[in-house]
């Protein structure tokens, strides 16, 4: 269960340790950590029983730096004022840290969703949007949403389709809200890209010869013992990304009840039998064992909070095991939990780098919606071309014929999936040596160098505006 915590005192306590590593001046600090602009609103539905429920929900834009603001909609019922603003924070700073030119924004929908039938949660989703398009807060150069924890491509497809009706606009209305289904405008990539940025992030600090050697590992990926918490779409791409990679995955925890295994779980596996049976209850293969917040505390190697904030606090922090804890959610780790782990000398790969991935690949599918042009259309043909043309000529200069399967793999052009994907790894590992160099300048751990790179990413715009002179 999610722990009580003040996350947006957490963000804000982050910010200000990062703050005292930079000399810009104070009033310049405040305004790049305070939120711009917050809409509260709330609105009935008529559910499907005839009753009325008034639903509550938010937008916060923390920042207008850059835009558009960007950020996901989450639907929880820990949605509050604070959590949204808190979230929203952290994506001014996580799209800075990735240099992906966006400001940061975050929605919330204060529900559980399983309590709704789909035809409701439709009608929420349309009623939401509605209401941010009368307050102007949305829009391909105001705001752009984009799934999050109880969201996916369905509620984006519902977002695109009520703001398309009502926009004045319909050239760029796709590029409204990204996490899109393909057909909708979506890109290839998308929906995998948030696991699959955590996946590299992983994989950048464990092929860190001196990150490893300090915590006593050895480096590379083959054969690290891994616990994922949330078999969601983030928890499930990460761990599977990771076990192709030659990681084990000893455990899986879920809200009702965590599986373990020393030999390994299967992820696909396991992603199938959760999808079947809606629970991870009863599968054969593993150890069921609950409360599930037991496996934060077992022994591993690498550590995936990816389900909600405020797990990792000062009750839990002490009894952690693992060596690394990859923030796949959005502040799973309280600042006392991090204080305590950084003293045990656990690498903590923080959120607003690791999870980036996600709004990486968002920008990629807002260019493509703006540019109304598949990403390769223009250059696949060229480039397998020439390629083959390449690859013939080397035939003809040594006498030997390549295996086919060399054949078909480097004479290839690049699809729109192969161009995300590479897009997302040169993030991903761009943004991995920028922080982890600040880090090694200034002599801090990788969150305050992640938010000092923010920082100072954000004020050189500011002081570019001639706002902070
Ligand atoms: N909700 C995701 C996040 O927290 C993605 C945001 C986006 O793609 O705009 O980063």
């Amino acid at each position: 269960m999610p722990h009580t915590s003040d996350f947006l005192g957490d963000v804000n306590r982050s910010f200000t340790k990062a703050a005292r590593l930079t000399k810009h001046p104070k009033g310049l600090l405040e305004q790049i950590c305070m939120c711009n602009s917050v809409y509260a609103m709330e609105f009935p539905l008529v559910r499907d029983d005839g009753s009325i429920r008034v639903i509550q929900a938010f937008r916060a834009e923390h920042s207008h730096h850059k835009q558009p603001s960007k950020g996901g909609i989450r639907y929880a019922p820990t949605v509050s004022k604070d959590e949204v603003v808190a979230l929203a924070a952290l994506m001014s700073y996580k799209c800075a840290v990735v240099n992906v030119p966006f400001s940061g924004a975050k929605g919330g929908v204060k529900i559980n969703r399983n309590n709704f039938s789909n035809s409701e949660l439709e009608r929420i989703t349309r009623r939401y949007t509605f209401e941010l398009v009368r307050k102007n807060f949305i829009g391909p150069g105001i705001d752009v949403p984009a799934p999050d924890y109880g969201t996916g491509a369905r509620e984006m497809a519902w977002v695109f389709d009520t703001y398309n009706q009502l926009s004045h606009n319909p050239l760029d209305a796709a590029a409204c809200v990204t996490g899109k289904p393909v057909g909708q405008g979506g890109v290839h990539g998308r929906r995998e890209a948030t696991g699959r940025g955590v996946f590299f992030g992983i994989r950048e600090a464990c092929h860190n010869k001196k990150a490893m050697k300090k915590l006593g590992l050895d480096i590379g990926l083959e054969g690290k013992r891994v616990i994922v918490q949330g078999l969601g779409n983030v928890g499930f791409h990460a761990a599977y990304y990771l076990q192709e990679a030659g990681a084990r995955i000893v455990g899986i925890a879920e809200m009702n009840g965590a599986l373990v295994s020393k030999d390994g779980l299967d992820v696909r596996d396991v992603g199938i039998w959760r999808r079947e049976r809606g629970t991870i209850e009863g599968y054969p293969k593993g150890r069921l064992v609950q409360p599930s917040s037991q496996a934060l505390e077992m022994d591993c190697d690498i550590l995936i909070p990816a389900a909600l904030e405020g797990q990792i606090s000062s009750e839990n922090a002490e009894r952690v095991q693992a060596r690394i804890i990859a923030e796949a959610a959005n502040g799973p780790t309280t600042s006392e939990a991090d204080e305590i782990l950084r003293k045990r000398n656990v690498l903590l790969l923080p959120d607003l780098y690791l999870n980036a991935g996600g709004v990486t690949v968002s920008y990629f599918e807002w260019l493509r919606n703006l540019s109304h042009v598949r990403f390769g259309r223009m250059s696949k043909r060229f480039e397998s071309n020439t390629q083959q043309k390449i690859l013939a000529a080397i035939e003809t200069a040594t006498g030997k014929s390549l295996a086919p399967d060399v054949l078909a793999t480097i004479g290839k052009g690049a699809d729109e999936i192969d161009i995300v994907n590479s897009g997302l790894e040169e993030t991903m590992v761009f943004a991995y040596n920028e922080i982890y160099e600040i880090a090694q300048q200034k002599k801090t751990d990788l969150r305050t160098a992640a938010f000092v790179s923010a920082i100072d990413k954000i004020a050189v715009l500011y002081n570019e505006m001639g706002i902070f002179p």
